[in-house]
């Protein structure tokens, strides 16, 4: 169903007496009734004389929406540009918008509170490091509500986060502890459940609605205090409990939503949210975002550190194969160098285990004809299509359109050939190299069904699988103790996407890539194929100075006028009629730059300027940390309101992303 994304007046009859801020309530809107949110009450009509409707009746008993939701609320649609109705539809489950639908049905419905057994296991002793690290952190929070845990991978954050929430629990508080999606499914939510049992609930969005609402409500109404692990959209839940918001794998893309709005990032929210309940926030990472890196070192947010693995394991040998040199010996397989296939045959006699990481699905990103040079694309985006050859279709993997395979090439009757690789090329390969191997590719064409992600993820821990090939799926907080070699195919296409954060995007996917080798008894090994070997990332990766890293990338970033020392709002214009976005897009720009001069850029072509047959036009502002945002940001909406208020551009969608990835 559609939301209306605006704030209305009502009056109340004189019947509803129990009317409070935060419930559900049915209103007339021109000829329809709709389900709103009280979000304020008033003595008296606050629009002056004009004349209001009454609201049709309340829906609840009770508040269903708290008054520091609310006021995130507001927060979320002040700072992310958006409407508040757009930030409601986001925060509540589908259901709370259905009429017949009563908060305590949910509850009544609801068999069991929990998944979780009520046996628990006891915390496992903290090491020496691990429980230097807990001290630090709540010693830190006495004076900041921030503060950052930067832990190498295997350095134990896990079991510091289960300290800290089981004290958290203690003391009556919840603790809201956030991961990026794709680990919730995984190892994670069983680890912790063996900790904390029924007191713990899971939220994202691979639940259904029905479990959403039923979750909602039991962390609404709960008396004793819980463990809510969750997704992002964690952060909407009615949290007033909540004692200490954790964000592990702080620095991950995934805790950014672009689309639809609220354009939000969960680690901000987070902050802001710990400021409206009286919180605190504690943020994970053994490759933090350079954001929250500077804050840690600035003295905006606290800062502990964990630099060694847990029991002393070393760090994962870090090798870079340099490609130009093994094509142009010859010493390739396929995709394979030598170097690398020797080192897998290796792993194999010894019975390890291998992970081979390409971030591309697909056969091959690229067909083209051989005689004409004619390439398939999408209909609909300015992207050539993918190669799905098991299922013999051509896809784009922006929209999900997809067409057959072609035998010849439509154009000439030319021989088509592949350029480029994905997993599924790599498998047929290794299969190839490796017959006798048990090989398993996880990506997101193998994982489709409910159950496919975790029996990959089982089949590969109870060793039944030798080779896993996948995407980064593979990178995310899995713990597999026979793992002693990654592979590391593609990287090159990591940062060759044109984004001021690319490198540290690169280094923070290799690093989490190699965490994954070597978490038990030896030292694991990484090899990294690329044609860029000089590439600072690798200098900074090979010998795990991460923080060096970081320092190396400040001058640039306040040089180009980046992040952490400027903020950047880009806006974005789209249209189906290409001429029609360009010309929205230069008006605005133009009037961009004369209300905030060299702040604002001209129109920007972005890499892929059509999707879902719209044209994407892009304009971005950056604003000086110590200017006033809020007054900039304001100007932009009445620029941005002018815009679509000139004759013709009313149907040009504008919007702002603010702190865009
Ligand atoms: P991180 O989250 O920093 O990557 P984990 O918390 O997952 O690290 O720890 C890595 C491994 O070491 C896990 O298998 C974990 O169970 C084990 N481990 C870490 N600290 C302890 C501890 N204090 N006692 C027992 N096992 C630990
Ligand atoms: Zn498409």
């Amino acid at each position: 169903m559609a939301i209306n994304a605006n704030a209305y007046t009502y009056s109340v009859p004189a019947s509803d007496t129990d009317i409070q801020i935060g419930m559900r309530v049915l209103v007339p809107l021109g000829n329809k009734q709709l389900i709103g949110i009280v979000l304020n009450l008033y003595e008296d009509n606050p629009n002056g004389n004009v004349t209001i409707k009454d609201i049709v009746c309340t829906l609840d008993s009770r508040p269903v929406v708290t008054h520091s939701q609310i006021q995130l609320w507001q927060w979320i649609s002040g700072y992310y540009m958006c409407a508040l109705g757009d930030v409601m539809a986001a925060a509540l489950p589908a259901k709370a918008f259905d009429r017949t639908y009563s908060l305590d049905n949910a509850a009544k419905k609801q068999k069991k509170p929990s998944d979780f057994a009520d046996e628990t296991d006891d915390l496992a002793t903290l090491s020496e490091s691990q429980r230097s690290a807990l001290d630090s952190i709540k010693h830190q929070w006495q004076q900041k509500d921030t503060v950052l845990l930067y832990g190498v991978t295997s350095s134990g954050k896990t079991e510091v986060y289960t300290h800290i929430i089981q004290q958290t629990l203690d003391q009556g508080k919840s603790v809201l502890y956030l991961v990026p999606e794709i680990a919730l499914t995984t190892q994670l939510t069983s680890r912790l459940g063996r900790y904390f049992g029924s007191c713990m609930c899971v939220y994202h969005s691979r639940i259904s609605d029905v479990q959403r609402m039923q979750t909602y409500k039991r962390v609404l109404d709960s008396d004793s205090p819980l463990l809510i692990v969750a997704a992002r959209s964690g952060i909407y839940l009615p949290i007033d409990n909540v004692g200490v918001i954790i964000v592990d794998e702080e620095h991950e893309q995934s805790y950014k939503q672009t689309e639809p709005a609220p354009r939000y990032h969960a680690r901000s929210v987070a902050i802001m949210a710990t400021r409206i309940i009286g919180a605190k926030v504690l943020l994970g990472s053994a490759t933090p975002a350079l954001e929250s890196w500077y804050n840690a070192t600035t003295g905006k947010y606290g800062l502990a550190t964990m630099e060694e693995r847990y029991r002393g394991l070393s760090l994962p040998k870090i090798s870079v194969i340099d490609l130009n040199r093994q094509y142009h010996r010859k010493e390739m397989y396929g995709h394979f160098s030598d170097p690398l296939v020797e080192r897998i045959r290796k792993e194999l006699a010894d019975h390890k285990q291998v992970i081979l990481f390409q971030n591309r699905r697909g056969y091959a990103p690229l067909t083209v004809c051989r005689r004409c040079g004619y390439t398939p694309r999408c209909t609909d985006c300015d992207t050539p299509l993918t190669l799905h050859l098991r299922e013999r279709l051509l896809k784009c993997h922006l929209c999900g359109y997809s067409q057959a395979m072609p035998s010849v090439c439509p154009q000439c009757g030319g021989e088509m050939r592949t350029i480029g690789y994905g997993t599924e090329r790599l498998e047929d390969e290794i299969t190839q190299l490796f017959p006798d191997a048990k090989t398993e590719r996880m990506d997101w064409d193998t994982t489709r069904r409910k159950n496919d992600y975790q029996e990959i993820i089982d089949r590969f821990s109870r060793h039944e699988t030798d080779i896993l090939i996948g995407t980064q799926m593979v990178t995310k907080g899995l713990d597999f103790d026979a793992v002693s070699l990654v592979g590391v195919l593609g990287a090159d296409h990591i940062w060759s996407q044109p984004s001021f954060r690319s490198y540290e995007r690169a280094y923070q996917m290799l690093e989490q890539v190699a965490g994954r080798a070597g978490r038990k008894d030896k030292q694991g090994e990484i090899i990294i194929q690329t044609w860029d070997k000089d590439n600072p990332v690798f200098t900074y990766l090979t010998s795990h100075t991460y923080t060096a890293f970081l320092n190396d990338q400040l001058p640039e970033r306040r040089q180009f006028r980046f992040p952490p020392f400027y903020r950047l709002i880009t806006v974005v214009v789209r249209h189906a009629d290409e001429k029609k976005t360009d010309d929205a897009a230069l008006l605005l720009a133009k009037r961009m730059q004369q209300v905030f001069g060299k702040r604002a850029t001209g129109v920007v072509v972005p890499l892929t300027s059509r999707v879902q047959k719209l044209h994407i036009r892009h304009i971005q502002l950056r604003i000086e940390k110590e200017a006033n945002i809020n007054k900039a940001k304001m100007m932009l909406t009445d620029l941005i309101r002018e815009t679509n208020g000139t004759a013709g551009y009313g149907s040009v969608r504008i919007y702002a992303d603010v702190d865009p990835m």
